[in-house]
């Protein structure tokens, strides 16, 4: 790791910390209720360090075998490690085994594999529900399921013995105002508490929709490029 890296890495993460403050601040929360998920998809362990020296506790990632490789190489750190990405179900049991986080739950087919690869873990797997905030037909969909399944998805993770059902998390569709979609979100979240009152975190806002996120109640924000650079390629 060079200085110079070591340097970038504690700017960016004391400029994204003051839009986090500047947020809570704004929406009359305080800073301590929202956790700052470095997504470090795409770079190495070394930077993981670097970021867990500056102050990091949780980190997200979007691809099983990079992710379980570097969790590997950083076990010593205590991270919470956040599985973020798309999740092929031929993968989650072995998801379940690293990560401390599933925040992508965005159909019943993985509930059942999730909670047999959970099953060796000393403690229950913490999920999200991954819920899709794109309008009903729209093109180019991103990843969650439609808000009419999110109950049966969300009883299906509360039901499993070793999952624990802590939220739910989206991503602001391409297009729209993230304000407004994440306005629907907070309605779901709502909705979801009413039924399980132990599923308080919403999992919202990325670099560009961080504040927009807080403003509706987000307590965990996941920021990659803001914090780590651009990556290689965008994903
Ligand atoms: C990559 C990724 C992020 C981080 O996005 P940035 O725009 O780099 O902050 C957040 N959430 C998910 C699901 C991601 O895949």
């Amino acid at each position: 790791m060079s200085a110079a890296r070591e340097q970038e890495l504690a700017e960016r993460l004391a400029a994204v910390r003051a839009r986090i403050d500047a947020a809570c601040t704004d929406a009359g929360r305080g800073a301590h209720e929202v956790t700052l998920v470095a997504v470090t998809k795409f770079f190495g362990a070394a930077d993981v360090r670097a970021l867990a020296a500056l102050g990091v506790t949780d980190v997200g990632e979007n691809r099983h075998q990079e992710a379980e490789e570097k969790a590997a190489e950083c076990v010593d750190l205590g991270l919470r490690w956040h599985f973020v990405g798309g999740l092929q179900s031929n993968k989650a049991g072995a998801v379940a085994r690293w990560a401390d986080v599933v925040e992508s739950v965005d159909r019943t087919k993985l509930v059942g594999r999730l909670d047999a690869g959970a099953a060796d873990r000393d403690r229950p797997l913490d999920c999200l529900v991954q819920v899709s905030l794109d309008a009903p037909g729209s093109s180019g969909a991103r990843a969650g399921c439609p808000p009419d399944e999110l109950p049966r998805l969300a009883e299906a993770v509360a039901g499993s013995e070793h999952l624990r059902l802590r939220g739910l998390m989206a991503v602001a569709p391409t297009g729209e105002d993230p304000a407004a979609a994440f306005d629907r979100l907070a309605s779901l979240h709502a909705g979801l508490r009413a039924d399980h009152p132990d599923a308080t975190w919403l999992s919202a806002g990325m670099s560009n929709d961080l504040e927009q996120a807080v403003a509706v109640g987000a307590t965990h924000v996941r920021v990659g490029r803001a914090v780590l650079g651009e990556r290689p390629s965008s994903q």
